[in-house]
């Protein structure tokens, strides 16, 4: 068998596509665009490169963005002074704040700190919880991407059992409670997991977010599974790849996303989806 390649690239492009043409939309009603403030503490590379990409999807979309790149010797009170006024400014839709911050900033207190009818990431633990109880509003940009990437893949996900490798507040606890919704039957692993392997020989379906380069070996995915890798690792020689020994998997597999070109650019689509959400949420009250 060789798994069917998941091109996420395209099909997030379908969604921009349509999210455009809903603001083009709004625009000829006589509605505004909304608008997405991002802010980035520090010089870090790879956060600079997703805050740029997040940019240029508002850029090709049509949503106004209002970049804020402060010093990484950024205080905590300082930053929340900032997400205070943007929550507080109504022309502002979402607010992103890119993650991983300096060590003096604590990354609970400036989540909770994003009024969450503006958390366009999805990770306020109000917006958690209302997908815990099942009335998701602004999800998760990752697991909401990676259920839209299998949606328009048309793999039905209703009683599949779904393993999930990473249970961060971010990516792997956000995941399992989308695939719990989707009705698969869950299991999380993390680090601590005893016999891992033997967790991903029984799963129909894998979401890797470890990030942990080769951690998921070709020969543990059971024939015709679907296999999800939402890790991002820098390799030695500047590559990048993700958390599955993809050209093992992908002969085992029946779908399988690569790295890149797989979950990522459906991170950054989402991201835009609910960004016009938070702002037809808000037109709605
Ligand atoms: P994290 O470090 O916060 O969490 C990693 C999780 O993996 C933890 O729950 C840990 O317990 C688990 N883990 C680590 N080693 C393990 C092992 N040997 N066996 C089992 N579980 C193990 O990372 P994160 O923020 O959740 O990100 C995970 C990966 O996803 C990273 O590579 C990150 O770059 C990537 N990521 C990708 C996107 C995207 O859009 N594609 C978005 C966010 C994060």
């Amino acid at each position: 068998m060789t798994a069917q390649i998941i091109d996420g690239k395209a099909i997030a492009e379908n969604l921009l596509t349509d999210i455009k043409s809903k603001i083009e939309a709004r625009i000829t009603t006589g509605k505004r665009a909304p608008c997405l403030a991002v802010v980035l503490v520090g010089a870090d590379l790879a956060s600079a490169i997703y805050v740029r990409n997040k940019r240029r999807a508002c850029e090709k979309v049509g949503i106004r963005s209002i970049a804020h790149e402060l010093p990484a010797s950024t205080s905590e009170a300082d930053l929340l002074i900032l997400i205070d006024s943007l929550n507080n400014d109504a022309t502002v839709d979402g607010i992103l704040v890119q993650s991983p911050f300096p060590p003096q900033i604590r990354d609970e207190a400036i989540i909770e700190r994003i009024d969450v009818n503006k958390d366009v990431d999805g990770f306020h633990p109000y917006n958690i919880g209302r997908l815990a109880v099942r009335q998701p509003t602004l999800r998760s940009c990752t697991p909401f991407g990676v259920i839209k990437m299998l949606e328009a893949s048309n793999i039905e996900l209703m009683g599949l059992d779904a393993t999930i490798v990473g249970v961060s507040n971010h990516v792997g606890r956000p995941m399992a409670l989308e695939l719990l919704l989707a009705g698969c039957t869950i299991t999380s692993c993390h680090r601590h997991t005893k016999d891992l392997a033997n967790k991903v020989k029984h799963a129909d379906l894998i979401v890797a977010a470890a990030g942990k380069a080769g951690l998921i070996q070709g020969d543990w995915i059971k024939p015709g599974a679907i296999v999800v890798d939402i890790g991002i690792n820098r390799m030695a020689d500047g590559k990048i790849c993700g958390d599955v020994d993809f050209n093992a998997a992908k002969k085992r597999a029946s779908y399988i996303t690569p790295v890149p070109g797989g979950v990522g650019p459906m991170t950054v689509a989402t991201l835009m989806e609910n960004t016009l959400l938070a702002l037809e949420l808000k037109e709605k009250k």
